[in-house]
């Protein structure tokens, strides 16, 4: 039978390898249930710590977009914005998921990023935007403990931009 790359490549992310997607028999072998509740409790650590970083950066935003400096509101008059990461994280780009590769912003620019309508100069963090006047030329805010990598910047500017 053949197989879809693309599934072969999930499976392989999701157990760890093909022979532990194959042969992940459970009960009946030891090597199964030696080596599978380490990688579980892994993964499920990483996903939670990953997602008290986003948390955690949009508070000390305080939900304000990094680009126009919007602050959206949910009904109970909670602030709303969105993680951005520079570099994605999907499979072939496979950005980190911590901070230094993350952006707070409004909805709207979140898609401007994805779709590489504006890119950041590494330097001076200067924002050139492709068709939105109100926000080229300005300066990307950026609190002073938030670092950004300049190595995310640059692959956002010559892979996404
Ligand atoms: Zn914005």
């Amino acid at each position: 039978m053949r197989v879809d790359d693309d599934l072969v490549e999930d499976l392989r992310q999701q157990f760890g390898s093909l022979d532990a997607a194959l042969f992940d028999v459970g009960e009946g072998s030891p090597t199964t249930r030696l080596e599978s509740p380490g990688r579980v409790t892994t993964e499920y650590d990483q996903l939670q710590r990953d997602t008290a970083q986003v948390a955690e950066l949009k508070r000390r935003y305080d939900d304000q977009c990094q680009v126009c400096g919007c602050r959206l509101e949910q009904g109970d008059g909670a602030g709303y914005s969105e993680v951005h990461h520079i570099k994605p994280l999907g499979r072939s780009h496979n950005g980190p998921d911590t901070p230094s590769n993350m952006l707070v912003l409004c909805p709207n620019h979140h898609a401007d990023f994805d779709n590489g309508m504006l890119q950041i100069d590494s330097d001076e963090y200067s924002i050139e935007h492709v068709y939105d006047d109100s926000v080229d030329g300005t300066t990307l805010y950026c609190l002073p403990d938030h670092e950004i990598a300049t190595e995310f910047i640059e692959y956002h500017n010559t892979q996404i931009y």
